[in-house]
């Protein structure tokens, strides 16, 4: 599932423990996946506008209006001349004892308005963020699209990825959660459940808090632990399980970091005897591959023969399946270890 607009998004530095550090989510992620795609001779197909009712069925409508213009606003605010950032960047968040009680309240700064909704400063806005954003979730909605009407399994290649965006905040390199979209709208389409299962090596917060309180989309991610140090931090750990109608309905297994293919699989087979029993309409996978031994972005250790097995578990569910692209910032091991996983839905 193809779109230009998966080039857009352009924001190409970073701020991280206060240095300004060149991004890895980078254009040429999308470009390497389709050139393995058009090796590999799939069927292109191309992703649809759906509009912003499917994204804001998901998503605070006055965060989709923001990431529209912000990138705009700050540039009207003058901030590429002075202090000389082109990008939008936040440097002031409102804590909840600070400003909680103030929140309907926006800053009149833009500088300030940066982080009402952005969680962290690594997640920047350039010109083409919001059109890469909603191409992604356009990308995961067609897929969604076509697994509805019967095809078996649909790969859409989208940048940036979305599994940390939530309700209403983003960070951590996402802005719109496709998966979420996509998620959300396969369970408004079907009586069984959908499942959400998240490969990606940082748990998908986001995604989590989406489908807290709810039985119809449930939640299952292999991750890094957070304990030993690692992004999101906050949350990914074992015992959150859902509230209210999602009780159970949600699955973190954590890893130490160093974890290889034998103990990531182990995971998995959890997850998927879980998927099995739920019985599900469908299913919809992070395809994240930044758990790759050589990925900077995690300790994990998953071999390229790790993910083609990975790749097998996942099919042999044999459940009508979307697969969406989230991590994975290794430029070499990228096209191969998401072909790896890819191969066996073929
Ligand atoms: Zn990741």
């Amino acid at each position: 599932m193809w779109s230009d607009g998966y080039l857009a998004h352009d924001a190409n530095w970073l701020v991280w423990a206060g240095l300004k550090l060149p991004s890895d989510e980078e254009a040429d992620r999308a470009k390497i996946l389709r050139t393995e795609l058009e090796r590999a001779g799939v069927e292109m197909v191309s992703a649809k506008d759906h509009g912003r009712a499917p994204i804001e069925a998901v998503h605070l409508p006055e965060m989709i209006d923001y990431l529209e213009t912000a990138h705009q606003r700050w540039m009207e605010a003058g901030y590429p001349d002075y202090p000389g950032a082109d990008l939008v960047v936040p440097y002031a968040f409102p804590h909840p004892e600070a400003f909680g009680a103030y929140a309907s309240r926006l800053p009149t700064s833009r500088a300030a308005m940066a982080g009402v909704y952005c969680m962290d400063t690594a997640t920047t806005i350039g010109p083409g963020t919001y059109r890469g954003a909603r191409s992604a979730a356009d990308g995961a909605l067609t897929a969604a699209g076509l697994v509805k009407e019967g095809a078996s399994a649909v790969y859409a290649p989208v940048r940036p990825p979305g599994h940390h965006a939530g309700t209403s905040y983003f960070g951590g390199n996402c802005y719109l959660n496709s998966v979420a979209v996509a998620a959300n709208w396969l369970a408004s389409e079907s009586e069984r459940p959908v499942v959400i299962v998240d490969i990606d090596a940082h748990h998908g917060n986001g995604t989590q808090e989406i489908f807290y309180q709810r039985d119809d989309v449930h939640y299952h991610s292999i991750h890094v632990d957070p304990g030993e140090g690692w992004f999101p931090h906050w949350c990914g750990f074992a015992e959150e399980t859902g509230t209210a109608d999602g009780v159970g309905a949600n699955l973190n297994l954590p890893l130490v970091p160093g974890s290889d293919d034998g103990v990531f699989l182990e995971a998995l087979d959890r997850i998927c005897a879980n998927v099995a029993g739920l019985m599900p309409s469908f299913m919809v996978v992070s395809l994240g591959v930044d758990a790759g031994a050589s990925d900077p972005e995690s300790p994990l250790r998953v071999s390229n023969q790790g993910f083609a097995a990975v790749g097998q578990r996942l099919a042999t569910l044999d459940l009508p399946t979307v697969l969406v692209q989230e991590g994975g910032y290794n430029l070499e091991a990228l096209g191969p270890d998401v072909m790896a996983v890819l191969a066996a839905f073929r």
